[in-house]
């Protein structure tokens, strides 16, 4: 059975850089690439970051029941996984990573419960914003939208298993790393090795129970703001 991993993140905390240096060294694990109805942007290819899709198409997937989950974000545009990524890496002998938002996410956990959530934060509103002009890719209105929405998205955090604060880059890519490599090790029922024990431990201090103190004020600097 292929482990299952959902990444969420408020839009500008880091998941695709963080997620990119995951593949870089982590093997069998699959990305699945989503579809949506959105515009492509900036170096944006299809069926790479993501298969770029019409309403209709997309309408027409939902009939097929060809979705393992689907959401309209933003509440503008559709994104939706194909179950066939599940399969696709099952028969591969892969685990699969899905980078999803918050709705999604409650469909996969109820879907399959066994599923790994991650939830990324970045440090602050403050951050958040700096990175979203930083990346250059959304106009003013754009932005603003998206940091309402991190707001809201915010407070679904209790809902995952693993909460990583994307402050110092390095930092956060070793513990998405230790949070993967961790549940195998998990549910492989083996022994772990020295090495394993650490990612172990690594992983633990990231478990929703152990970072409540840590996400706090990451929330009250979102809510001040309002
Ligand atoms: P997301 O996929 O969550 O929308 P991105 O990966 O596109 O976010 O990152 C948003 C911006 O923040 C990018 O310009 C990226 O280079 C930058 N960034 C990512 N992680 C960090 C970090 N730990 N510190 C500073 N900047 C970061
Ligand atoms: P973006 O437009 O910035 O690429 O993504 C916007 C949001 O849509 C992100 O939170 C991303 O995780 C989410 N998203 C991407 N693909 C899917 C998907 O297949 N299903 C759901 N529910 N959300 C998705």
């Amino acid at each position: 059975m292929s482990i299952v991993y959902i990444v969420s993140a408020p839009s500008g905390s880091g998941k695709s850089t963080l997620v990119n240096e995951l593949f870089k060294v982590v093997r069998h694990l699959d990305f699945s690439i989503s579809y949506t109805t959105r515009q492509p942007r900036g170096s944006e290819q299809n069926g790479k970051e993501y298969s770029f899709v019409t309403k209709e198409e997309f309408d027409a997937m939902i009939e097929a029941d060809e979705f393992l989950e689907y959401a309209k974000v933003f509440g503008k545009d559709y994104y939706g996984t194909a179950r066939r990524f599940l399969k696709q890496a099952e028969a591969g002998g892969n685990d699969l990573l899905l980078d999803i938002d918050v709705q999604g996410a409650a469909q996969v956990k109820q879907k399959i419960p066994e599923a790994v959530s991650i939830f990324i934060l970045p440090p602050g509103r403050e951050q958040l914003e700096w990175r979203l002009r930083n990346r250059g890719q959304d106009s003013e209105e754009e932005i603003g939208r998206r940091l309402d929405t991190a707001r809201r998205e915010i407070e679904n955090y209790s809902k995952y298993d693993y909460i990583l604060v994307n402050d110092r880059l390095e930092q956060a890519t070793d513990e998405l790393k230790a949070i993967v490599l961790s549940e195998r090790v998990r549910r492989s029922g083996k022994q772990p090795s020295v090495e394993e024990a650490k990612l172990l431990a690594t992983a633990q201090e990231c478990r929703l129970e152990r970072a409540r103190d840590r996400v706090r004020p990451i929330l009250d600097s979102f809510n001040q703001g309002r």
